[in-house]
């Protein structure tokens, strides 16, 4: 299975993921999360990126589509895989496509997640996730255990400025890609508003036609 999420900020993408990835067996490949590692880590794919992500703007396309087509050129990408937060921008999309038909291979489900910009501010400000397991919480919707509420972070372009900028770098970048996919007939769209285990289940019915 060869499928991509879409949605706006804060939709729920990773939270969802990372339950699709265990049903499905294939991995988990966020753009976010390798340019918040390569950041950590000092390197230089992580020194382009910096100062576009703490703003809360779009790495440059060169530097994305380059990273994105070398992780999904990996051994454990061939069965398939669950991009999250990539493609972003059409030329992002047409060079995925480009890359996937020269392998003779094609993209079998782009999910949308629909969540209204006015819940997208109060997801995203009271985001917060464990350094040690990745796991993410919410300071009100789904709050950590006391074990690990010590030890939570939250991401420094989870910040109100920064989710504005991104959100409307949502609707005038990403919002644009949809009806490219749509032309292929391989669009899903779910509702993403309601608890994590509703959004689950229309997930799941959505990609089983039931
Ligand atoms: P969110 O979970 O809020 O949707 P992500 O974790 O996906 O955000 O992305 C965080 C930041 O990483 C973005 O604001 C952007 O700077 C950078 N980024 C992630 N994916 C892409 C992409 N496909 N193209 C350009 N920049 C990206
Ligand atoms: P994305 O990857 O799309 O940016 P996340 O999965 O990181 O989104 O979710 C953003 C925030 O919203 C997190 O704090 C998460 O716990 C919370 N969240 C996710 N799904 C829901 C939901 N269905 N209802 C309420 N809060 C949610």
């Amino acid at each position: 299975m060869r499928m991509i999420f879409i949605g706006p900020p804060g939709a729920g993408k990773g939270t969802q993921a990372a339950r699709l990835v265990e049903r499905y067996a294939i991995p988990h490949i966020s753009t976010g999360d390798m340019f918040r590692a390569a950041v950590a880590a000092g390197t230089p794919l992580g020194k382009q990126a910096d100062a576009h992500m703490r703003d809360g703007r779009l790495v440059p396309d060169e530097v994305t589509i380059g990273l994105v087509m070398e992780r999904i050129g990996q051994d454990d990408a061939q069965g398939g895989f669950m991009l999250d937060g990539f493609p972003r921008t059409v030329p992002q999309a047409e060079a995925l496509d480009r890359a996937l038909s020269a392998a003779g291979l094609q993209l079998d489900v782009v999910l949308v997640l629909e969540v209204p910009d006015d819940l997208i501010v109060d997801r995203i400000t009271g985001r917060r996730s464990d350094p040690e397991t990745g796991e993410i919480y919410h300071v009100t919707f789904n709050p950590p255990p006391p074990s690990i509420a010590g030890r939570v972070i939250q991401r420094r372009d989870d910040t109100e400025e920064a989710c504005r900028r991104r959100l409307a770098g949502f609707h005038s970048q990403t919002a644009p890609i949809v009806p490219f996919y749509e032309a292929k007939g391989i669009v899903r769209r779910v509702d993403g508003v309601g608890a994590p285990d509703e959004v689950t289940t229309r997930i799941t019915a959505a990609l089983t036609g039931s």
